[in-house]
């Protein structure tokens, strides 16, 4: 053990669905703009452009069905429901043919966005950090092994108090999981621990103090919150 000159922090973990188990997390990778819909909506060509990212940081994950704190300096908190790809082996210009070999498993996962924040840092060229990676921002549910799951279909909803309010199919991802995974390890190296989310369908909106977030990938799981 390191004499470190402060105690180090907790390692992030998510927790494995059927065991004691934990998954712990390096680094979340997040997919901007990846299906169709909710690009158009968000005002962008929704054209097979490059994929690309941001980060969220390790601690941002929120598990176990924890209330979500409502965050600070934000008025537009939105809900983006998304698959999330946990990395169990890493690499480095890892081949789409054997993507899927690298996943450990999978989640589903809200990426909690503080729209207003982000829409400000677009509109002068600054990052996204602050509208995406605050504390909190990644509420996620329990980690399920690869198995056979196939990623390339499975219905992805998301209700909010009980009333549907994003509804789509994996299938319509613009670029699949194994392509995300080949294309992310062309820039990082991706390490065991890395999560990757996937992005969002349409229908993203607002939600407030007391709104119960209860979302669901067909074969994998649920997440759900309470925004307090
Ligand atoms: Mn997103």
């Amino acid at each position: 053990m390191p004499d470190y000159v402060i105690a180090p922090r907790p390692q992030p973990a998510l927790p494995v669905q059927g065991s004691n188990a934990l998954f712990p997390v390096g680094r979340i990778f997040c997919v901007g703009r990846n299906y169709a819909e909710h690009a158009i909506e968000m005002g962008s060509d929704p054209t097979r452009e490059p994929p690309f990212y941001f980060a969220k940081p390790a601690d941002a994950v929120l598990t176990g069905g924890a209330d979500m704190p409502y965050p600070a300096a934000t008025k537009e908190l939105h809900h983006e429901m998304e698959l999330v790809v946990a990395i169990g082996a890493g690499g480095v210009d890892i081949a789409q043919g054997d993507a899927l070999q690298h996943v450990w498993g999978y989640c589903a996962g809200l990426d909690m966005t503080r729209r207003d924040l982000q829409n400000a840092a677009k509109k002068t060229g600054r990052p996204w950090d602050m509208g995406k990676g605050f504390d909190h921002s990644a509420p996620m549910g329990a980690l399920v092994p690869a198995g056979t799951f196939d990623p390339t279909k499975g219905k992805i909803q998301l209700n909010v108090n009980g009333q549907l309010r994003q509804v789509s199919d994996l299938s319509k991802m613009i670029w699949s999981v194994a392509e995300v995974i080949a294309n992310l390890s062309s820039l990082v190296r991706l390490q065991p621990g890395d999560l990757i989310m996937t992005g969002t369908p349409e229908n993203v909106a607002a939600v407030g103090k007391g709104d119960l977030l209860e979302g669901f990938v067909e074969g994998v799981g649920e997440v759900r919150t309470r925004i307090a």
